[in-house]
């Protein structure tokens, strides 16, 4: 394997493992320069990225490396242009040997490359092939009232919930049902870790007041998993700053987030009041009868039938979201299609507990501490540490709450870990946690985000 085959297949790996956006936004442009001695460089567009990527995804990537050549031992991070730059969501340059996509049984793959790159809508998105259910039938109905009074009824539209319930899919198909009824509005869809790489760029080539007017004369700003842009000041600033402009035109504004406002903690006021202030909706989780409408839904469009009770099996053993319900509808229709024999209800089942079980596998201590870690923004060193600040109590006392109540570490390992704590300490510090839950949705919401993060592969 040459060095581009290397990091093609390297991407093709990562892309099954990190989502959508935010695989686009950091892999795009990014490239192998050298691999000497074991020591992989990576050359990234520019500084924010090359951090991003040394921050969030290093042992991602490194893992995936080696899983490749294990003679992989290291890998740095370089900014430049790439060789070949790695061809990520744009079909029109993809070379004829890279790696065909490992898992992806349907049509999508094919149709999200006709991303339109105006708008960044994807066509995929549509209410078509929406499914709505008791989980979202708020977010749908304020929807379908934003797509006929655009700007004047539900403004800004604030929908949040839990991966892979459909927010960036109901979003972008507002988007497209209002560019399909007037194509002559201007809408964009952003991922705010993508405007957040925008700002950035433009402040570094002195073009932050063309890319500011840019964002002014849309009429209708997507600004999916606004989360992230709660993680610095002078994202939240700008980020105000083009809403009020457009909010003042009342130009529409449709913002996500896998929490809601007032469980953002770093969130500032002003930009809480401001979502507030407009139309909240959340998604749940679809109950069983919707999962199974879901499924046969996504049947539709492959050319293929199964049996009733093959769909039922799935809808009820795949609870979590609708992101999995797919995946395991994928692997179904895949190994059908590659045994060539009927797929039975025992079939079903094996294929989903082992791809359950590959989920669960990866989760170790370190994980979980590394997760609450990135969610209360705190070092990691600073957790396990005797620091008694504030600050880190918190977080401190969560990580201890998860490693008992998840996976069930005993008390005298979980204080070995923080620092040689006592077994009293952790004891006392899943009591509180389990204390304050039983009161607080706040705190609920957090150890709900973390939690999916920590079981997200
Ligand atoms: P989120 O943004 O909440 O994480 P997505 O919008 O990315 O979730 O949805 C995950 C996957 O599930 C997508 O492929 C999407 O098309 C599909 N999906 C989500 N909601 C629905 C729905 N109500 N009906 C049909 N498919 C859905
Ligand atoms: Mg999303």
């Amino acid at each position: 394997m040459n060095r581009d085959e290397l990091w093609r297949a390297t991407l093709a790996k990562l892309e099954l493992t990190i989502s959508r956006p935010n695989f686009l936004t950091w892999f795009q442009e990014t490239g192998v320069t050298a691999v000497e001695s074991g020591l992989v460089t990576i050359c990234v567009p520019n500084g924010f990225a090359k951090e991003w990527l040394q921050n969030k995804y290093h042992r991602d990537i490194l893992h995936a490396l080696r899983e490749l050549n294990n003679e992989v031992k290291e890998v740095a991070y370089t900014i430049g242009k790439p060789p070949h730059p790695a061809v990520v969501g744009s079909g029109k340059q993809k070379t004829h040997d890279a790696p065909p996509p490992v898992s992806d049984t349907d049509d999508s793959s094919i149709r999200e490359l006709t991303v339109n790159p105006e708008t960044n809508l994807n066509p995929r998105y549509t209410f078509k092939n929406f499914v709505v259910g008791s989980f979202n039938e708020l977010a749908h109905a304020a929807a379908q009232a934003i797509i006929k009074n655009l700007g004047m009824t539900y403004n800004p539209f604030f929908i949040y919930g839990g991966v892979g319930l459909g927010k960036t899919h109901l979003i972008q198909a507002i988007g497209n049902e209002v560019l399909h009824e007037n194509p002559n509005l201007k809408a964009r869809y952003v991922p705010s870790e993508k405007y957040m790489v925008e700002i950035v760029d433009a402040l570094r080539d002195g073009q932050i007041n063309q890319l500011k007017e840019k964002y002014r004369t849309i009429d209708l700003l997507i600004m999916d998993d606004i989360q992230f842009i709660a993680r610095t000041e002078k994202m939240q600033e700008e980020f105000f700053h083009t809403f009020n402009a457009l909010f003042e035109k009342n130009k529409q504004i449709l913002i996500s987030s896998d929490r809601p406002p007032q469980a953002i903690p770093t969130l500032e006021k002003r930009l809480r009041s401001r979502f507030e202030g407009g139309m909240m909706a959340d998604v749940g989780q679809p109950d069983f009868e919707t999962r199974l409408l879901i499924l046969k839904t996504k049947m539709e469009s492959k050319q293929m039938s199964f049996p009733d009770k093959v769909l039922e099996t799935i809808a009820d053993l795949v609870r979590t979201n609708i992101r999995e319900l797919e995946g395991a509808l994928n692997k179904v229709v895949m190994t059908a299609k590659l045994s060539n024999a009927p797929i039975d209800v025992d079939a079903v089942q094996k294929i989903i507990s082992s791809h359950q079980s590959n989920a669960k596998k990866f989760v170790s201590s370190k994980k979980v501490i590394k997760v609450v870690s990135e969610f209360y923004d705190v070092e990691e060193k600073e957790l396990v540490a005797h620091s008694r600040r504030r600050d880190i109590v918190k977080p401190r006392q969560i990580a201890m709450y998860l490693l008992r109540e998840e996976l069930h570490i005993s008390y005298p390992a979980i204080g070995e870990k923080f620092g040689g704590r006592d077994h009293t300490t952790a004891i006392h510090s899943c009591e509180k946690i389990g204390n304050v839950l039983k009161t607080s949705s706040e705190l609920e919401e957090e150890i709900r985000v973390i939690k999916e993060k920590i079981y997200s592969v």
